[in-house]
């Protein structure tokens, strides 16, 4: 059994303020050994009851995309990070077609950005869009790639994160295993589990997670949006009257609705995430190379 793990770090255990995922933070080089140890809990508790092969892909933003510590990851795991991945994407793994994984495993990730505030909550990107609505409703990073692995036959299995995004996922993907770390109290406060009891949470999930996929008990669910995938990218900040006129002129696939809300539609939805993630450059420049 091979198992994809997405691993973000807003969602890590012990993680609680934005300055503990940023290269400055007191405690950032701190929490790139919890990261690493939740993502090492994931795959011992799945590998203990049955899983064999792991690819671990990084998804946070900073440090481009670098922050696993590859000598504590475990050995056995191949790590893909770095950026461009043939575009702006953190799932190449996940959606590249000569792979095959039989479930994907969310491990630090966090809630959306919306009303009901988690840990860290934002989607995509934390300092410039304020919300992401995909056919009419808000949508975070784990259903988008909750979505792009449905369509691929893979189901999502297990969510280690804060109560926030383990209640979103569980909405999403019935059947979903969760490992709650912490109990948000806002973006920046928490009820925190120290991360050597919260990494034990994560590996009995995991096996729990792998237990079922082995019995055959987790089917992939149909996702709740279904193509075509209409996007409304709601940003902080107004768009210059220049730039929206070159994103008119240079990429008609975008729309701009008002003075801060780019709109695209796609029929695929990891080509709507990379598009999703594209629009914080084209806010600012009107014209990017490619995505
Ligand atoms: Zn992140």
């Amino acid at each position: 059994m091979r198992i994809y793990i997405s691993v973000d770090m807003e969602g890590i255990s012990g993680v609680t303020r934005w300055q503990d995922v940023i290269s400055t933070g007191q405690d950032y080089q701190r929490a790139r050994q919890w990261m690493t140890a939740d993502v090492n809990a994931a795959i011992a508790g799945a590998r203990a009851a049955g899983a064999g092969s792991f690819v671990v892909e990084e998804n946070h933003g900073v440090e481009d995309l670098c922050n696993l510590l590859l000598d504590e990851i475990d050995p056995e795991a191949d790590v893909v990070r770095g950026i461009p991945r043939g575009g702006a994407t953190t799932i190449a793994a996940l959606a590249d077609p000569d792979e095959h994984f039989d479930a994907m495993f969310l491990i630090g990730h966090h809630a959306k950005a919306g009303d009901r505030v988690g840990i860290g909550a934002h989607t995509i990107s934390y300092g410039d869009y304020r919300s992401v609505r995909c056919n009419g409703r808000p949508i975070g990073e784990g259903e988008i790639f909750s979505v792009v692995a449905a369509g691929r036959g893979i189901p999502t299995a297990l969510i280690a994160g804060d109560d926030v995004v383990c209640e979103e996922m569980v909405a999403c993907c019935p059947g979903i295993e969760t490992a709650v770390v912490k109990r948000a109290l806002s973006k920046t406060g928490g009820w925190i589990v120290p991360p050597v009891r919260a990494q034990a949470l994560i590996a009995e999930a995991a096996a729990r997670a792998t237990t079922k996929l082995v019995g055959g008990e987790l089917p992939v669910a149909a996702p709740r949006i279904e193509a075509p995938f209409a996007f409304e990218i709601e940003l902080r900040q107004p768009i210059e009257p220049a730039v929206v006129a070159s994103i008119h002129d240079h990429h008609p696939e975008f729309s701009v609705d008002g003075d801060r809300t780019i709109t695209f539609t796609h029929t695929d939805m990891a080509t709507a995430y990379r598009m999703a993630a594209i629009c914080s450059f084209l806010a600012r420049s009107g014209r990017v190379r490619s995505y």
